[in-house]
């Protein structure tokens, strides 16, 4: 009887923390990363947001398309993309340059629409696996704990929903950072709306758009976010797997430049990791870094400034090219 109600109320509070992401704490051996903790186990009822976003694909044949929705779908890809690219990693994982306030919450928001949870979340879990790559440590390693659990797995268990606090104590002084990162669903929630509504006055006053409410949230937000979903995860997975290694680094990263085009550059991960601190990670110019030119952009219209270049000594450490590992 007890063991029921203790489950019902952890049910409770996995399906409270869809919209609220305190409503499940962390006690101290899991945050630690214990070993053999009920709470490395996937937690079924918190992943069912996620799941629903890939069922939501499945309504395409009943709500049809057009370029409406296409072209909707390729811009949320791309400007959400860049908001993680751009911001989630580079900028609050890394800190490759300076912004405002303004700015790092705008870019915040949008990122979190991606629905890959908040800023702090999301910088802090990066942050410890630049620590630990590759080790029996990184939550994500293909290396330790096979593909689909660095690709989908780490992030459904329970000790990784909890964002690692003492990673990122700087990025906490903002409260409208932690009020993302506390409600982080209440963005893409907040996307969704606005698909719907602008479908629907679409499909009232602009007939020729050929669009609706329901079709603009499955192209838009739907296959859009499942696509920046996997084009996000594939760096943790197969970016530590399949590619060339430039450089000596102590982890199993690697430059691909297919997933580089998926990502607007992230690709080149064996650069990013011997040098992280950087704003671009394409470091010569045929590695095409599309957020860093897009970084360049806004600096130039002063939204963003001191970009990290990646020193020359740096760049030229290629003593240990192609080695394996
Ligand atoms: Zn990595
Ligand atoms: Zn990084």
């Amino acid at each position: 009887m007890i063991a029921a109600s203790t489950r019902a109320v952890r049910l409770a509070r996995s399906i409270a923390a869809w919209f609220d992401a305190h409503a499940v704490r962390l006690p101290a051996d899991a945050a630690a990363g214990a070993t053999g903790s009920r709470w490395r186990r996937i937690d079924a009822a918190r992943v069912v947001p996620f799941v629903a976003i890939h069922a939501g694909c499945l309504a395409l044949p009943w709500v049809g398309v057009s370029t409406t929705a296409l072209v909707t779908a390729g811009v949320l890809y791309a400007v959400r993309m860049f908001a993680i690219t751009g911001f989630y990693h580079r900028y609050f994982a890394h800190g490759a340059f300076r912004t405002g306030r303004r700015t790092q919450f705008v870019f915040a928001l949008l990122g979190a629409t991606a629905a890959q949870r908040g800023p702090l979340w999301w910088a802090s879990h990066h942050r410890h696996h630049h620590v630990h790559s590759d080790e029996a440590d990184d939550a994500h390693s293909p290396q330790h704990h096979g593909l689909a659990w660095s690709h989908f797995g780490w992030f459904m268990a329970r000790e990784n929903y909890a964002t690692r606090h003492a990673l990122v104590r700087s990025l906490a002084r903002f409260p409208e950072l932690r009020f993302l990162d506390r409600w982080d669903s209440l963005a893409p929630f907040a996307l969704v709306a606005l698909l719907w509504v602008a479908g629907a006055l679409a499909a009232r006053y602009a007939p020729g758009l050929h669009t609706s409410g329901a079709q603009l949230v499955a192209w838009g937000f739907c296959v859009s976010t499942v696509a920046l979903y996997h084009a996000t995860f594939s760096i943790n997975s197969l970016a530590h797997r399949r590619g060339r290694r430039r450089y000596a680094t102590r982890d199993a990263s690697r430059n691909n430049a297919w997933l580089a085009l998926l990502t607007l550059g992230e690709g080149w991960h064996n650069n990013h990791h011997h040098y992280p601190a950087a704003a671009r990670q394409g470091f010569f110019w045929w590695e095409v870094d599309l957020t860093y030119y897009g970084l360049c952009a806004l600096a130039c219209l002063g939204v963003i400034h001191d970009l990290r270049p990646v020193p020359a000594a740096v760049r030229a450490d290629v003593a240990a090219q192609g080695c394996e590992r």
